[in-house]
């Protein structure tokens, strides 16, 4: 089985002054070897996290299909290598939403992320109403299904995010009954795309307000192999106290 992952999405927060907390979260990376934790600040910083950490790999949190062109104020996956990233999130449910960011599109960008040599975290998650009616396994395999691009080696190339869209940011947590529900439909779903060699290695995450305080129960859920961090990422010593969790 691989390390636990624990990713920090920054999201549109963070300037130069934070590149202190970036140090900081490298550091106590290289104490806990046992997991495996990256951050995906905004872009403006992708290029100062890559040179100032040694542990840790730096991400990014979107980039544009295509590798180059007359695409104002867009970013390629191949620029975002070119400054030191290692993988890309997509799908997060922020882009989906506030973008209009289909399955298809997504496809796409998964593509070029991996044609630049750089890995995928592929989110997925439904809205409360979806969970009320009680159709939130079924939508979220569907969307994995047509987001997800053919990979040459999943295990190594893929992980997932399940975030539930009603617990991002809200300090509400899906119950370990549900995570582990999802987590293993999910689960069904890699090793039928990849096979179960690569399909069952795939790490799969849990995002949504996790914070230290709950971090232990939710890393130590059947299936869950890290966690994606929003809120609790912008600080060293929230971030690390939810990788010391795992
Ligand atoms: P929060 O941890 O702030 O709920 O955000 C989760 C998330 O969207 C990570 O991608």
């Amino acid at each position: 089985a691989q390390r636990p992952y624990i990713v920090g999405n920054w999201k549109m927060n963070g300037n130069r002054a934070m590149l202190s907390e970036a140090r900081a979260i490298d550091r106590a990376a290289q104490r806990h070897m046992k997991t495996e934790v990256a951050i995906a600040p905004p872009y403006t910083l992708i290029h100062a996290v890559h040179r100032e950490a040694e542990q840790i790999a730096v991400g990014a949190q979107d980039c544009h299909p295509g590798e180059e062109g007359a695409h104002t104020g867009d970013i390629s996956a191949t620029m975002l290598a070119d400054a030191g990233a290692k993988f890309v999130i997509l799908g997060h449910s922020e882009r989906r939403t506030a973008h209009a960011e289909s399955n298809e599109l997504v496809r796409e960008k998964a593509e070029s992320v991996l044609a630049a040599g750089m890995r995928v975290i592929m989110c997925c998650g439904e809205d409360e109403k979806t969970r009320d009616a009680g159709k939130a396994e079924k939508f979220v395999l569907g969307q994995l299904r047509a987001s997800l691009p053919e990979f040459q080696n999943a295990a190594e190339q893929l992980t997932v995010a399940y975030e539930p869209i009603w617990a991002i940011g809200t300090g509400k947590t899906a119950t370990v009954e549900d995570i582990e529900a999802m987590h293993k439909a999910i689960r069904g779903l890699l090793v039928e795309l990849f096979g179960e060699e690569q399909g069952g290695e795939v790490r799969i995450l849990y995002g949504g307000s996790v914070k230290p305080e709950n971090a232990r129960e939710i890393l130590g859920a059947a299936e869950v192999g890290g966690a994606l961090v929003g809120g609790a990422s912008l600080t060293a010593d929230s971030f690390m106290g939810i990788a010391l969790a795992a």
